[in-house]
Parts: C-alpha cells; sequence; structure tokens
C-alpha cells in the first residue's frame, strides 16, 4: 500500500488550522487538515465573536498587536462581508469607573492613530441628550460615555469559510480524524492518526500543531520530545438571554474585579461575556460555571437595571472557551496575548506549534507560519494570495 505523502499537514481544524491551510494551498502546497471533531468545534466557536484592535491590550503596552489587530479586521471586513460587520461600541465613563475620560480619550486616540486614522476609527463622546437611546444603560453616576468602531462576526462561520477556502484551493480536510502519533524521519514526519476510529497514516515535509488548548498534549504525540511552553488554560464563559440591546456593543467593567465585559446583541438575542477563571482537566470538558454565571448577571444588572431581577435559570443558553496563555506570576489581564510559536529546529524547522492568538489575526498568523516553514517546503506556484481572497 503507498502511503500519502503532503508538503504539509496540520492539526486542528480551528481558526488557526484552517488559515495555515488557506495560506499553504494558497501557496500552491498539498495540504492535509486533521481535525478530531469538527470544523471550529474548540475555541474557534465559543469566542466573544469580535473582530477588533483589542482596545484593553493598550494598556498592557501590546502596541504591534493592537496595530496588526486593527489592519487584519479592515482586510475582514473586506473580504468577508457577510461574516464580518462593523459595528458601534459605547464605552460608558462612571465617576467610580477605573478609567476616567481622559485616559479613555487617550487610548482611543492612540487606537485612531494605530489604526491609520480615518472614518473606521474615528471615535466621539456621546452628547447627554442622547444617553436615553442607550437601551436602558444605568445613567446614574454617569459622567461620559465615548461611541468607537470594531466589529462583529460569527467565529465558526468564520472558520468554515476558511476551511472552505483553503478546500477550494486544493486542501484536504479529514474530520473525525485525531493525529495519534508523530515520528521524524529524516527530512520528513511520518503521522499516524485515527479516522472514523480507522487507522491511517502519511508522510509529510512539514506539520502544524494547530490544536488549541490540545497543543501540548499533540506536542505530547511527537517524537523525538519536542520543546513547549509551559501554559495555563484561562476559561471564558459566555451566557445568552431573550432580550437585546438595538445600538451596538457596550463594553462595561465588571463591578465584582473590575475586568472588561462585553453585552452585545447576538443573533436576535443578548450575549454576555465573558470571565477570567482559571482551568484544570480535560480541555473537552470545560463548562460555564454557576459562579461564572452569577458574575456576568450582577455585571449586566448593574448597568441595565431592567435584569435587576434576572435570575441564573432565566438564562438561555451559556458556553465556555479556553483561552492558552503562557504560565507566569503576573495576573491574568497582565499576561501578553500575542501569538507564540515553538519549532522542532532552529536552523530548519519541519514542525512548528501555535501557542494562543486570536480570531482576528489568524491571517497573519497563518503568513508568519507559512515563512518559518519556508525552507522546509518544496517549490511551487503561489495560486493565490489569502490578503485578497474573497471570503
Ligand atoms: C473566551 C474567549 C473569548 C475570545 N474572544 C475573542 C474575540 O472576541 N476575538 C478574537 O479575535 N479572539 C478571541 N479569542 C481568541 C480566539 O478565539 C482563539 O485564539 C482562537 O479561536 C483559537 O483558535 P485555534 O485554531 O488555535 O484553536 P481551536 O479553535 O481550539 O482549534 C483547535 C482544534 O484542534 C482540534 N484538535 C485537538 N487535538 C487534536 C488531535 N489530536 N487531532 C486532531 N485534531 C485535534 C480540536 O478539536 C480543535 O477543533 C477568544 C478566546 C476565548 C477563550
Amino acid at each position: 500500500m503507498t502511503v500519502p505523502h503532503f508538503d504539509m499537514v496540520v492539526v486542528g481544524g480551528g481558526i488557526h488550522g484552517a488559515g495555515v491551510a488557506q495560506a499553504a494551498a494558497a501557496r500552491g502546497h498539498a495540504v492535509l487538515v486533521l481535525e478530531q471533531h469538527d470544523i471550529g468545534s474548540g475555541t474557534s466557536s465559543r469566542s466573544s465573536k469580535l473582530i477588533h484592535g483589542g482596545l484593553r491590550y493598550l494598556e498592557t503596552g501590546q502596541l504591534p498587536l493592537v496595530y496588526q489587530s486593527l489592519h487584519e479586521r479592515e482586510r475582514l471586513i473586506k473580504n468577508a462581508p457577510n461574516l464580518v460587520h462593523r459595528i458601534p461600541f459605547y464605552l460608558p465613563v462612571y465617576q467610580h469607573s477605573k478609567r476616567g475620560p481622559l485616559k479613555i480619550r487617550m487610548g482611543l486616540s492612540l487606537y485612531a492613530l494605530l489604526g491609520g486614522l480615518g472614518k473606521a476609527v474615528s471615535f466621539r463622546k456621546v452628547p447627554k441628550t442622547e444617553w436615553a437611546a442607550l437601551d436602558g444603560l444605568e445613567t446614574k453616576g454617569l459622567s461620559a460615555v465615548f461611541q468607537y468602531w470594531d466589529a462583529q462576526t460569527d467565529d465558526q462561520a468564520l472558520t468554515q469559510a476558511v476551511m472552505r477556502s483553503a478546500q477550494t484551493l486544493g486542501a484536504k480536510l479529514a474530520l473525525s480524524a485525531t493525529l495519534t502519533s508523530a515520528v521524524k524521519e529524516e527530512a520528513r514526519y511520518r503521522i499516524h492518526f485515527l479516522e472514523n476510529a480507522e487507522r491511517q497514516q502519511c508522510t509529510t515535509d512539514t506539520l502544524v500543531n494547530a490544536a488549541g488548548p490540545w497543543v501540548n498534549a499533540v506536542a505530547d504525540c511527537v517524537s523525538p520530545p519536542l520543546q513547549k511552553i509551559e501554559t495555563e488554560w484561562v476559561q471564558g464563559t459566555h451566557i445568552i438571554i431573550d432580550d437585546t440591546v438595538q445600538q451596538g456593543i457596550y463594553y462595561l467593567e465588571a463591578p465584582q474585579d473590575r475586568r472588561p465585559v462585553f453585552v452585545m446583541p447576538w443573533k436576535g438575542r443578548l450575549m454576555v461575556g465573558t470571565t477570567e477563571t482559571i482551568f484544570k482537566g480535560d480541555p473537552s470538558e470545560v463548562r460555564p460555571l454557576e459562579s461564572e454565571k452569577t458574575y456576568l448577571i450582577e455585571t449586566l444588572a448593574t448597568y441595565f437595571p431592567r435584569f435587576r431581577s434576572l435570575q441564573t435559570s432565566d438564562i438561555q443558553s451559556a458556553f465556555a472557551g479556553l483561552r492558552v496563555l503562557p504560565k507566569a506570576e503576573s495576573g491574568l489581564g497582565q499576561r501578553p496575548r500575542e501569538t507564540r510559536f515553538v519549532v522542532d529546529d532552529g536552523q530548519q524547522p519541519r514542525l512548528l506549534s501555535i501557542y494562543g492568538g486570536k480570531l482576528t489575526t489568524y491571517r497573519a498568523t497563518a503568513q508568519q507560519v507559512m515563512d518559518q516553514l519556508a525552507k522546509s517546503l518544496p517549490r511551487r506556484k503561489i495560486i493565490a494570495d489569502t490578503a485578497e481572497i474573497k471570503l
């Protein structure tokens, strides 16, 4: 039996796996994606569904991340207009808020500067006369409301669209396909996987570990053993309520710990998130906790008095996803959110593991992955540019 050979095998059908497959196929490579369940079934369907610069990352000095995210946001709005749409964000500032109006104005000015100025990153102070139209927002103690623009998507639909684009360019996809081992043999890897419980194998010039929260579990399947980043899983929960807001997304400060929480319109309902709770255990078993639901309801009720009698039993649905953050002493809010790569060989990498990252920057991340592995890939004729492909 002949064993199929690929230029690249990608483990994981989340946004990063789909993005890398699209980028590899666009450069003319033969690529196979292995996904243990379904496309976008992991973190890429449990995010806050924002395509955004990440205003709050300015405070931790992650300017390159914000710059890149704002530029990728614009590209996605242009290339995927049916999946990514601009939406107004409202940032209320109260007398007790952690950040005063001056600080917010400075942050939004820097955000606009990093986004290249122009209409897409413009912001304004909402006049008091318009406060009554803000979906019943609490006005007691309110000193100012700022409005700026970011974008919203359906994360799983976006991931599926990127994967479809990769397949149109020639990528192969195996669903219900779990990597079980990858063994380095001279200038390639031999891959074993279970597809619908049947043993399969192939060989590949390069291997990309895009397994999200399972990144280190996949790294443990590789021999010789790989370097790994010590990580911590941080769970984030969202709740969905049978109500809605009309004006846009509200960027609030949780009363309990002053963390950011978004109140968003979502498919005709109201979505509130997120939380940050250290998670230990099997990533497949992450579930919203009662304490997280209470935290989100309390935040919602603080800013929108009509929800003051809402109970956790009124929640229609809830979901939780896992962030993969580097293990550190610093607080969760201070940890870097940049994507990190670990390769098997600094001279000529053939295997690359992706740690962390953002939905928003998946395309830029995929380009970086391709550049890092370029030396180990055969020369092929480029057939498309992911910056231009419509989704
Ligand atoms: C609560 C929360 C909110 C977020 N909000 C935002 C946001 O608003 N905007 C934004 O830009 N980013 C956001 N992010 C970040 C973003 O969602 C993630 O960075 C991104 O979805 C990660 O995608 P991924 O492809 O790396 O991982 P995943 O989507 O988890 O995909 C990994 C895939 O690998 C598969 N897999 C694992 N092991 C194997 C194996 N052995 N064999 C085969 N397949 C395997 C899994 O089944 C899974 O489908 C958020 C993250 C969280 C947790």
